[in-house]
């Protein structure tokens, strides 16, 4: 069993020690001891993978083909499923980008004008005197981690219970988990807010908490009620952007950004790149602990990348146009080959450099992963449908 969770050893090698550590436990006694939060330092039914999948470190294949290959899918399933609540996150936030953008919106509107500065600080730094929700709040700020069920319960107090905006405990997420994601902490936040599924809110009850937190936590005082937060209608889902391959065989440069520190399974190993660039940038990195990870890892990565390519692999510090197109007219490349970015900061930071490339006439080609192609489609309505793909899904890949 694993102890400090804080303790996240940025590499890939790293991840796959831990998956290898946790698989011999994703099976039965996963689904059985899931829900159970003991506290930070405390052994633990679940794998804190979540950072090595997050930059994809790790992928969701190597996790979900290594536990089917230990357990098989139905003592598995609740593990695969749980790891598939990741891609489907992702995939159904691509088909409705407006969603995030008005998340960002909104949550700069709240930073500017929520007059109640005090309660914001005091749920920030653990100090509203409301049991379990202060020593999660502290626990986030000292680990950079929280476990599923303690950000259920935290989300919940915070927007029912303390009636704070539910944008700002967003961004308080993505401030400072190691695992911060755009797709994940904004649809989870608005799955307990009742904006995901209308009408469904998130309820956190002091015998729940008592239950599954072994008793070290029963607040007094929690809201007994969830008031409906509404907002307009969501955009209907629009068709994912087509996947792009790398049509051209020209000698490229190879972008590996913080969304995806694993290029080897993206870009093939025998393509023309002539160099490698690993963006260690801020985009999509809003906190402290994110960046600490994501620039160690990018020098890891780097090194990977250096060894699998047989190129040079530089780390950048900033993402921009003019940057890249000096590296790719080093390397004597037209074409950028990346990882597909999806819905998020480095999806935006790449946007905005795309047409400054294409002026200096050089092509920028993000390449998506077999992974989301085969599942990201199948997101268009709620989990419970996605759900029933998964097994088929999986057996198409040969997988089980
Ligand atoms: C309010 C709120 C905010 C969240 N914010 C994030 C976030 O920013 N980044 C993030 O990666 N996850 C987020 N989650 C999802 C989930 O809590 C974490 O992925 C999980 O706790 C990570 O711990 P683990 O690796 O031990 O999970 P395990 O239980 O071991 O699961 C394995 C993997 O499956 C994926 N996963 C598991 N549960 C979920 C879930 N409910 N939603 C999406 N993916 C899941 C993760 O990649 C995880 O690493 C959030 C959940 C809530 C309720």
């Amino acid at each position: 069993m694993q102890d400090d969770p804080s303790d996240f050893e940025p590499s890939r090698s790293a991840g796959l020690d831990r998956l290898a550590e946790f698989v011999n436990r994703a099976g039965r006694s996963y689904a059985a001891g899931r829900n159970t939060d003991d506290g930070p330092g405390r052994a633990t039914a679940v794998s804190k993978l979540s950072p090595y999948l997050r930059y994809r470190l790790v992928t969701e294949r190597d996790v979900v083909a290594a536990v089917l290959e230990r357990h098989g899918f139905e003592p598995a399933e609740k593990f695969v499923q749980e790891v598939l609540w990741r891609t489907y996150w992702k995939g159904w936030l691509e088909m409705r980008p407006t969603v995030w953008a008005r998340f960002v919106e909104e949550r700069d509107r709240q930073r500017q004008t929520f007059p109640n500065k005090r309660a914001l600080t005091a749920a920030e730094s653990g100090s509203t005197g409301i049991e379990g929700f202060d020593d999660w709040a502290r626990e986030l700020l000292a680990t950079g981690y929280l476990h599923n069920h303690a950000r259920m319960w935290f989300a919940s107090i915070w927007i029912f219970t303390l009636r704070l905006p539910w944008t700002l405990g967003a961004d308080f997420f993505l401030r400072h988990l190691v695992d911060a994601d755009a797709a994940s902490n904004t649809l989870s936040w608005r799955w307990v807010a009742g904006l995901q599924t209308v009408g469904k809110t998130y309820l956190a009850t002091a015998d729940n908490i008592a239950r599954y937190t072994n008793g070290r936590f029963s607040p007094k005082g929690l809201a007994t009620e969830a008031f409906a937060i509404t907002e307009p209608p969501i955009p209907r889902p629009q068709p994912l952007p087509r996947p792009m391959r790398s049509a051209s065989s020209d000698q490229s440069l190879l972008l590996v950004t913080s969304d995806d520190l694993n290029p080897e399974t993206v870009a093939r190993t025998d393509m023309p790149i002539k160099a490698a660039v690993v963006a260690s940038s801020p985009d999509g990195l809003w906190g402290d602990r994110a960046r600490v990870f994501v620039a160690k890892a990018a020098a890891e990565t780097a090194s990977r990348v250096a060894v699998s390519f047989d190129c040079e692999a530089n780390v950048l510090v900033d993402l921009d146009a003019e940057t890249l197109a000096i590296a790719a007219r080093s390397a004597g490349a037209h074409q950028i080959v990346t990882a597909y970015a999806p819905v998020g900061p480095v999806a935006d930071a790449l946007a905005r450099l795309t047409p400054s490339l294409a002026g200096q006439g050089i092509t920028l080609v993000q390449v998506r992963r077999d992974w989301d192609d085969l599942f990201w489609p199948h997101a268009t309505k709620g989990f419970f449908k996605f759900r029933e793909q998964i097994p088929e899904l999986l057996r198409e890949q040969g997988m089980r």
